[in-house]
């Protein structure tokens, strides 16, 4: 059994998840087939998304998975509404899509993908500018965020949550709100460690869930700076990997879990997530060796 971690309503969250954007380059069916294995091993989160373009897929894998004797409670299942769905009847209507297409009735947590409307339409050329782009604005997200509260009274939904947030956004959504979220999503890794978002958070009640936490190492090139280093190839990673004989993939999810964040690791490989897996039920790190993380944050988005 995974450990879980304690969400603001006492929910219980397993300590890791399965990531599932990858239909871009292994299709969905193949993602699909990635949250069959994790099940089968052991998984019992996964984060999904509408903009994943996948969610039918996994919707048929949890079916599938119901009867064969895992049940709904066991499960934690996240979704997210994307930018292109931010006016109230949108977000009812997007959640609504991804509950069909999950084949739920309710969803563990729901999250705000981005706090921006802003948004590319699919297949749209790299310079593509959508007119409709423009800065964040409070009024609009508060907007968006009144109508997750009524997914969560409605019962469509049992916790709230939001992603890729700054503090200053988190303050004004902190005081405007009526119901707190339960959780942020946010890129983390032992590159990119976001310190004060992520004690904010926890002082807060909210619990971090970390995006990308191997640091995305098959991202597109265009989506690297000069700067950028690969975690797992970091000397202190490895470092820490070869004295403990674990993959440094390993030593990411450890130092993830030991910091109090929720990891969601994307792979459609067994062994891979057989590891991953494997990695948070073994030793914990030593705080010497957090220690050592602590400085690999080159703070590099
Ligand atoms: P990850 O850091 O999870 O990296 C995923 C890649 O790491 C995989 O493609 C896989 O490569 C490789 N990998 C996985 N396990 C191992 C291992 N044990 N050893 C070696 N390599 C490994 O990045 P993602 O960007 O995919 O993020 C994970 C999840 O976070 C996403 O799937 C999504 O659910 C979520 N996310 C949320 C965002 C948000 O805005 N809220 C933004 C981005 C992601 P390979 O494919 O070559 O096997």
């Amino acid at each position: 059994m995974i450990p879980q971690v304690k969400l603001r309503s006492g929910q219980q969250m397993p300590c890791i998840g399965l990531g599932t954007f990858g239909s871009d380059r292994y299709g969905p069916l193949a993602v699909a087939q990635a949250v069959r294995l994790a099940i089968r091993l052991g998984y019992r989160l996964i984060d999904c998304a509408s903009v994943y373009g996948n969610e039918a897929e996994v919707g048929s894998v949890l079916a599938e998975a119901r009867n064969s004797g895992v049940s709904r409670e066991e499960l934690f299942i996240t979704s997210k509404v994307w930018n292109d769905s931010h006016t109230p009847a949108d977000v009812l209507l997007s959640c609504a899509r991804t509950l069909k297409d999950l084949r739920l009735d309710e969803l563990d947590l729901y999250l705000i993908h981005w706090p921006f409307r802003n948004f590319h339409p699919r297949g749209a050329a790299p310079d593509y500018h959508n007119p409709d782009a423009g800065p964040y604005r409070h009024e609009q997200y508060m907007e968006t965020w009144y109508q997750m509260e009524r997914l969560q009274q409605a019962g469509l939904v049992r916790q709230i949550g939001t992603s890729n947030m700054t503090i200053r956004k988190m303050q004004s959504l902190l005081r405007d709100c009526r119901i707190m979220p339960s959780a942020n999503e946010m890129e983390l890794h032992p590159t990119l460690q976001q310190p004060e978002l992520f004690s904010f958070c926890v002082e807060h009640g909210i619990q971090p869930i970390g995006f990308s936490p191997l640091g995305s190492p098959a991202r597109p090139e265009r989506d690297r700076t000069p700067q950028d280093i690969v975690d797992m190839e970091h000397p202190i990673v490895q470092e820490i990997a070869r004295r403990h004989m674990l993959h440094p993939a390993q030593v990411c999810l450890k130092w993830a879990v030991r910091r109090g964040q929720v990891p969601i690791p994307f792979s459609v490989k067994e062994g891979q997530l057989k590891a991953n897996l494997d990695a948070i039920t073994g030793d914990p790190l030593s705080d010497a060796e957090m220690s050592e993380l602590a400085t690999v944050d080159s703070g590099n988005r």
